[in-house]
């Protein structure tokens, strides 16, 4: 039988994290698709899809997308963004990328820059990193934390425990206004992550692409697994789910985003604004007028 889009959205997604494990999840995954060409037509498919979707979305102005993508360097974030988002109207989507807190950030409560960035109704927000870098990059460095100038008798050992108590209630308050959340950890291996390290060394337009700050970090590989691995137990919901993407083949990640973001917005049964009859008169009268007048390409010179 044929796998659905349906099907791929449904394979990685965590909404209780209690029994989940890291370890079992292949980031080398592809499902029973072995053929790129299936999955390219697939995407080219969800792709539409998601156009004709997002168009109800910002007529509607209802219901807003929050779109959170997490993953060690070279995961292919960026690149995923600009796949699956390819065929939506710039003017419904707004991406912004988290990066090491401002000093002005760092005098704020860590959601302060993450808050004034959700989406508005209507659209599809998406964050490039995100608050939960606040209990991964944060946990992996704990000098980041002693930055963050909070009183010291409010951090304890249960600060992580009450970081994720407090993200899991944020995204519960948005999610109560009408803003759809859906995680996403791009789940790449280490040595596939090595590769694109060289191939970034390697090739003249890829070296751009390359921070030694990043190769830095795969020392810290097994610390972020382990901080990956408890956000996705603490903070799997029904209503704010993680899904785990196989990233170890750029095809399949962007694939099984897409069959997310498309499910989701199908869940919404999504649909143009109706209109009444006052405003249907309004619109026939409207209509006659124009028809009614003259253009100035008919009015020929005498
Ligand atoms: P790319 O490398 O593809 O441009 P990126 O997301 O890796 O994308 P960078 O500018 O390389 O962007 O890295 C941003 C850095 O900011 C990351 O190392 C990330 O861990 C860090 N960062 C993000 N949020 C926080 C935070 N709240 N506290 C500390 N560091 C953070
Ligand atoms: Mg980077």
């Amino acid at each position: 039988m044929a796998i659905t889009l349906k099907d791929l959205a449904e394979r990685y997604r965590i909404t209780d994290g209690a029994k989940f494990r890291l370890k079992h999840f292949d980031p080398a995954d592809t499902w029973k698709l072995n053929s790129k060409e299936h999955a390219k037509a697939l995407l080219g498919h969800s792709i539409v899809q998601l156009a004709e979707m997002q168009e109800k979305l910002y007529a509607q102005d209802n219901w807003a997308i929050l779109l959170v993508f997490q993953a060690m360097d070279a995961a292919g974030k960026d690149g995923t963004i600009k796949h699956v988002m390819s065929g939506v109207n710039p003017q419904g989507c707004e991406v912004y990328s988290f990066k090491s807190p401002t000093s002005e950030e760092l005098d704020h409560d860590y959601l302060w820059r993450c808050q004034k960035r959700l989406p508005e109704r209507g659209r599809i927000g998406i964050f490039n990193r995100s608050y939960y870098e606040e209990a991964l990059v944060v946990r992996v460095h704990p000098g980041l934390l002693a930055k963050q100038k909070i009183p010291s008798q409010l951090v304890t050992k249960h600060v992580w425990r009450e970081r994720f108590e407090d993200i899991a209630g944020f995204e519960r308050y948005a999610g109560r206004n009408g803003i759809v959340i859906r995680k996403f950890f791009l789940h790449v291996s280490k040595a596939e992550q090595k590769r694109r390290f060289l191939e970034r060394l390697e090739s003249p337009e890829k070296n751009w692409k390359f921070s030694a700050a990043d190769a830095q970090e795969r020392e810290s590989w097994d610390d972020y697994m382990a901080a990956y691995q408890d956000i996705i137990r603490h903070t799997s919901t029904e209503q704010a789910p993680w899904h785990v993407i196989p990233a170890d083949n750029k095809w399949f990640t962007r694939l099984v985003v897409a069959s997310v973001v498309v499910e989701t917005l199908r869940s919404l049964n999504l649909a143009f604004p109706k209109v009444d009859i006052g405003r249907r008169k309004e619109l026939a009268s409207v209509r006659a007028a124009l028809l009614g007048q003259k253009t100035s390409s008919s009015q020929r010179p005498g």
